[in-house]
C-alpha cells in the first residue's frame, strides 16, 4: 500500500461569516504517520479533517497531499479512505457488499472485487461474516466493516473522525491496538480526530493539540505529556500541578512528586486518596489553601497514605516545566 504526505498551509475556515472554526493552521504530516488532532469539543478538529477530505473549502490557505495542491479538488477525486463514529454502513446490504462499494464505484472487474473484499475482511478479522447485514453485527464488528470498506481501495490516506467513540471502554481499547497495528502493517498515512487524550497518547506517532481553532503544540505523545508548551496543553493532557512562582507558571506531573520523610520541599496533609488500580492519586493540602496532586505508584494493593496523614513532598526542579502562557 502507498502512503502520502499531507500539508496544511495556514488554513483558515469561518462559518456563517462569524464562527472562526479553524484559524491559520499549519501542519506537516509525514507519509505513513499516525497523526492525531486532539482537543476539546468545538476546537476545530473535525473542520480541519473535513478540509483534508474536501467536504469543506478553506477561506484561505492551501492543502497539499503528496506534494500536490489539492485545495480545489472535489472529494471523489482525492483518493482518501474515511471512517466516522457513526460507521455510515448501508443497512440493507451485506458486509461483503458494503466493503465492495468503493471498488464497484471504481469499476474494478468482478473477480478482483471478490478477491480484494476477501482480503480486506481478513485484515480486520471478519472472515466468515460476509453475508451478514450490519444490524446483525456488534458495534466493534460494524466499525471493522467501516474500516475494511475504507481500506479496500488501498487509499494512501485514511481519515478517521472519532471512529471508536461509540464503543465501550474495553472494546475501544482493543480496537485501538488493532487499528494501530493495521495502520503500521499497511503503512497508510492516518489522520485521527479525537477528544480523548488517553486514546491520542496511546495510538499516535504525533499529536497536534488544538484549542479555539489553533494548533497549540505538535509533538510525539511523550513530548506533549512531558514537555507541554502552554498552560492549555499541560492542563488538557492528564493530571498536572500548575505552580505559580514569581509571575511564571510551571507544571509538575503528580508522578514526579515524591513522598519523603527527610528533605521535604513542602509539607502538607492528605485530603483525598483516589485508588486507581496500580497507583493512587493523592490530593495533599499545603500552605495558603493550595493543594498538590501526588501519584503514588504501588506494587501492592493500596497506597501507603490515607486522608488525614501528614506528608512531606519533594521533587526535582527540572521536572517542573516552564509554560509559555
Ligand atoms: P467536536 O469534538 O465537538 O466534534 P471539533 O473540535 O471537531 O468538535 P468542529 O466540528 O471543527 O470542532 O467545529 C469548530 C467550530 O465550528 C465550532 O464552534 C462549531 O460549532 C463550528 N461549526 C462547525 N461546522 C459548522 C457549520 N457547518 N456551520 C456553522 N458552524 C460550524
Amino acid at each position: 500500500m502507498t502512503s502520502a504526505t499531507i500539508k496544511l498551509d495556514n488554513v483558515t475556515k469561518t462559518f456563517d461569516g462569524r464562527v472562526l472554526a479553524v484559524d491559520g493552521v499549519t501542519l506537516d504530516i509525514a507519509a505513513g504517520e499516525f497523526f492525531s488532532l486532539l482537543g476539546p469539543s468545538g476546537c476545530g478538529k473535525t473542520t480541519s479533517l473535513r478540509m483534508i477530505a474536501g467536504f469543506e473549502l478553506p477561506d484561505s490557505g492551501r492543502v497539499h497531499v503528496a506534494g500536490r495542491d489539492i485545495t480545489d479538488l472535489p472529494v471523489h477525486k482525492r483518493d482518501m479512505g474515511m471512517v466516522f463514529q457513526s460507521y455510515a454502513l448501508f443497512p440493507h446490504r451485506t458486509v461483503a457488499e458494503n466493503v465492495a462499494f468503493g471498488l464497484r464505484m471504481r469499476e474494478v472487474p468482478k473477480p478482483d472485487i471478490a478477491r480484494r473484499v476477501k482480503a480486506a475482511l481478513a485484515q480486520v478479522a471478519l472472515t466468515g461474516l460476509e453475508d451478514r447485514k450490519p444490524g446483525q453485527l456488534s458495534g466493534g464488528q460494524q466499525q471493522r466493516v467501516a474500516l475494511a470498506r475504507a481500506l479496500v481501495v488501498e487509499p494512501p490516506v485514511l481519515l478517521c473522525d472519532e471512529p471508536l467513540g461509540a464503543l465501550d471502554r474495553k472494546l475501544r481499547q482493543q480496537m485501538q491496538f488493532e487499528l494501530k497495528e493495521l495502520q503500521k502493517r499497511l503503512g497508510v498515512t492516518l489522520v485521527f480526530v479525537t477528544h480523548d487524550q488517553e486514546e491520542a497518547l496511546a495510538m499516535s506517532d504525533r499529536i497536534a493539540v488544538m484549542n479555539h481553532g489553533k494548533v497549540e503544540q505538535v509533538g510525539a505523545p511523550t513530548e506533549i505529556y512531558e514537555r507541554p508548551r502552554t498552560r492549555f496543553v499541560a492542563d488538557f493532557i492528564g493530571e498536572i500541578n500548575i505552580l505559580e512562582e514569581g509571575g511564571r507558571a510551571r507544571a509538575l506531573r503528580p508522578e514526579k512528586i515524591r513522598l519523603v520523610s527527610d528533605g521535604a520541599r513542602v509539607s502538607g496533609t492528605v485530603d483525598t486518596a483516589n485508588f486507581l488500580g496500580g497507583s493512587t492519586l493523592l490530593r495533599v493540602s499545603i500552605a495558603d489553601g493550595r493543594s498538590l496532586l501526588v501519584r503514588e505508584t504501588h506494587a501492592g494493593e493500596r497506597a501507603s497514605r490515607l486522608p488525614g496523614d501528614a506528608v512531606g513532598l519533594a521533587w526535582n526542579d527540572a521536572d517542573a516545566v516552564t509554560l509559555e502562557s
